[in-house]
């Protein structure tokens, strides 16, 4: 065994406060959560307290400034506990360091107090009907109006949509300039013309609300605007690595739980008189995907070490992205194999993990995109 060497004695420690809060608040309540399609509302409440939201803002803004690597203890527990449904992640490692980094002295006065303390959920919504992996063609207009933009547009498959009470919206404020017409809005929940549609049916994630935003004639002051205008695609840029990163970590921390289910299901379930671990096959296929996690374990925590550092660049992030998503997928689907029919049924954790492992390859930029990125690079001349 290769131990794991980026984390602190005070990491250990948060590591088992935020387990013991998810296995008293969130595990008992999961599989309801499903059934509702959205988590209770009160989570975010008593995460808050706890101080378990956002924990990388600065402390003059009531955070405490810790470092990605409580973000990740977070985001471990969470995917070895099989709790997708909290879109935690999305505020911890993603929203709010958009806000942390960008937004003005005054919204961040007005927004990262609440966010922390959970009474703002705040989503991001990049994804229109007709544009997903091309950021560049997104067509939801901000127009500039006096002291105000007026938003037109739609958006959808938006993590957290149903209960966000502020999203980030990308829009073009100059349809003709491409790129460098995009820029991040600041919508509160609640302004006239912003409208959430239904909550999205999927195959996985089912605790986790994922919406349609639409955008009629929504007036937001220009003082909403995110950073520079004309700045939205490079804050993007910018950003998506730390999302990458995280897909990996949630991702390998996933695999590595469902690999542990399975070596003590094979143990005890029997076929032909004796327990499936007897079998060759199942030796050969546990021994073939430890191997690979361990391999890919060493990788994500480089990556993590990196990103800690300042200095995990774009396309490392993109390959950490698809690998551990492409062998999180892989690993799951033998481990349900390796279950039988249990592992069709959805008691069970790893028919859980498989359905909500497949959005990994997809979500944070497909795997092609990924592919895109570091062929990209691997062509310059
Ligand atoms: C559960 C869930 C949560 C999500 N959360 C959010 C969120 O919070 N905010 C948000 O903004 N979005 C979110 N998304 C959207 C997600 O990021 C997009 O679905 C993703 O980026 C892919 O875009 P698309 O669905 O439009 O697919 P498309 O872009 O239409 O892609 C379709 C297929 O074509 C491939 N493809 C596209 N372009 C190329 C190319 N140049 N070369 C080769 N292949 C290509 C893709 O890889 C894919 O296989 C979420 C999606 C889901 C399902």
């Amino acid at each position: 065994m290769i131990p794991r060497t980026i984390f602190e004695p005070e990491h250990e420690q948060f590591r088992e406060s935020v387990r013991k809060f998810f296995e008293s608040h969130a595990v008992p309540y999961h599989a309801q959560w499903e059934k509702d399609g959205q988590i209770d509302r009160a989570l975010w409440n008593k995460a808050g307290e706890m101080g378990f939201l956002a924990p990388s803002v600065p402390e003059e803004y009531g955070g405490m400034g810790l470092d990605y690597l409580y973000n990740t203890v977070m985001d471990e527990e969470m995917a070895k506990l099989g709790l997708s449904g909290p879109g935690f992640h999305l505020q911890n490692d993603i929203t709010v360091p958009y806000l942390v980094k960008h937004a003005s002295e005054a919204q961040k006065q007005k927004y990262l107090p609440k966010c922390l303390s959970g009474e703002m959920i705040v989503a991001i919504a990049m994804t229109e009907p007709g544009t997903g992996s091309d950021l560049q063609g997104v067509k939801t207009t901000a127009i500039a109006d006096g002291d105000e933009y007026v938003i037109n547009g739609s958006k959808t498959f938006i993590t957290n949509g149903q209960q966000a009470d502020l999203v980030i919206v990308v829009c073009k404020t100059d349809p003709n300039a491409g790129a460098k017409g995009i820029s991040l809005l600041l919508v509160e929940a609640g302004t006239p013309g912003f409208e959430k549609g239904s909550n999205l049916e999927k195959i996985g994630l089912k605790a986790q609300d994922t919406s349609e935003l639409f955008f009629q004639d929504v007036r937001v002051p220009k003082e909403n605007m995110l950073g520079e205008e004309g700045m939205g695609f490079v804050y993007l840029m910018q950003d998506l690595p730390q999302e990458r990163l995280t897909i990996a970590v949630m991702a390998t921390a996933g695999m590595e739980a469902t690999l542990q289910q399975t070596v003590d299901y094979v143990k005890e379930r029997k076929a032909f008189g004796q327990p499936i671990a007897n079998f060759q096959n199942t030796q050969f296929k546990l021994a073939q995907m430890d191997a690979e996690i361990t391999a890919m374990r060493v990788f994500v925590d480089r990556c993590i070490e990196l990103h800690v550092q300042g200095k995990l660049d774009a396309v490392t992030a993109s390959k950490a992205k698809m690998l551990a998503s492409d062998l999180q997928n892989k690993v799951i689907d033998e481990c349900l194999q390796l279950h039988g029919g249990y592992g069709y049924m959805w008691e069970y954790p790893v028919a859980r993990a498989f359905a909500d492992a497949r959005i990994q390859r997809i979500f944070g930029g497909t795997n092609e995109v990924m592919k895109i990125i570091i062929s990209r690079e691997l062509l310059a001349d």
